[in-house]
């Protein structure tokens, strides 16, 4: 029996600084907010999925790390979404206050099914819900897909000829939409060649790591490299430590290689990754940077 109070317009409720407190959709559960008029659609464009706010089902939550859960969301008219791509949740107090954060897809397809996962910031407003208090079968209301930029499609990039290989780059949680290509990449078979270098605390906090090690062992052309920056796994074969110029240099695919390359996690991680991928020679046209926010 959970002791957990029932989602109805007061209860599963956290209070908030600006007053009420913070629900999944339960005040307005069946009616998603209309999306704002589109402006008529320009006829070269009509296949990319439109952004619009949908009704959420909560299918799945599980623990991912320590201090983050899994989402898995049913999502109501959702077109699909491409890997990198992501979306806001808005969660609405009774009193009609709202917070809305945004979330990186872990899924790509053209499916319903939607995951997320997010870390707990203790001191967050939305993170503590989303992780600690969000129940199979609860309503959010998102908005999505967004974003053209910070996205890898591997039919398209497979076209360029020859393909250029790709440098993925994640501090902790900013793993989320690289997963995304990762995963896109093995679903597609594509051959080109795919480096993913992740900065996490712990071996406890690599999120999607089964995924990831399987994703690794199954094909050659992606590779995996883990840097632990507080604690490491037995016989690991260097001490903890953040990534620092130099290792990074002998970690990602050469500027030489010409390597498109994707950065994601918090605004401190990008901004020093990024600064030193360019003085070790990368064009910045071909870096693609993706903040979460925190320094
Ligand atoms: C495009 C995009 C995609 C994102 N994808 C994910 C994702 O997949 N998973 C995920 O867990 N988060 C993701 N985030 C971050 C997310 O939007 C929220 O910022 C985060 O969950 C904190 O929200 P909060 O309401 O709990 O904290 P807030 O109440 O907004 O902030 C609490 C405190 O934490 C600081 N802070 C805010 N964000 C961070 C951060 N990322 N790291 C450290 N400190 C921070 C704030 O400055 C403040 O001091 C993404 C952000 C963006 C812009």
């Amino acid at each position: 029996m959970s002791d957990r109070p029932s989602l109805s317009t007061d209860a599963a409720a956290r209070a908030v600084p600006g007053g009420g407190a913070l629900t999944p959709a339960a005040t307005g559960a069946t009616a998603a907010p209309a999306a704002p008029a589109a402006p008529a659609a320009p006829p070269a464009r009509s296949a990319v999925p439109r952004a619009a706010w949908h009704s959420a089902a909560v299918v799945a939550v599980t623990r991912e790390t320590p201090t983050a859960a899994r989402l898995e969301l049913e999502v109501d008219g959702w077109p699909g979404n491409a890997a990198g791509q992501h979306l806001d949740v808005r969660l609405t107090a009774p009193d009609g206050y709202t917070a809305t954060r945004s979330y990186s897809i872990a899924s790509s397809g053209p499916g319903s099914r939607v995951v997320l996962a997010v870390d707990k910031l203790p001191d967050g407003e939305v993170s503590p819900f989303l992780v600690d208090e969000l129940r199979t079968g609860d309503l959010l209301e998102v908005h999505g897909p967004l974003g053209a930029f910070f996205v890898w499609r591997p039919v398209e990039e497979r076209s360029l000829a020859p393909a250029r290989p790709v440098q993925l780059i994640a501090g902790g949680s900013g793993v989320v939409p690289l997963f995304a290509m990762a995963r896109a990449h093995a679903d597609a078979e594509d051959l080109t060649p795919l480096r993913m270098l992740y900065s996490v605390r712990t071996p406890d906090d690599v999120y999607f790591a089964d995924e990831l090690m399987a994703l690794a062992e199954a094909s050659d052309a992606f590779r995996l490299d883990l840097v632990y920056t507080r604690r490491i796994p037995a016989a690991w074969p260097t001490p903890p430590g953040r990534i620092m110029r130099e290792a990074l240099a002998a970690a990602v695919i050469p500027a030489a290689e010409r390597p498109l390359v994707y950065v994601c996690g918090s605004t401190g991680f990008v901004e020093r990754v990024a600064s030193w991928l360019i003085e070790l020679g990368h064009d910045a046209g071909s870096i693609r940077t993706e903040r979460f926010g925190g320094t």
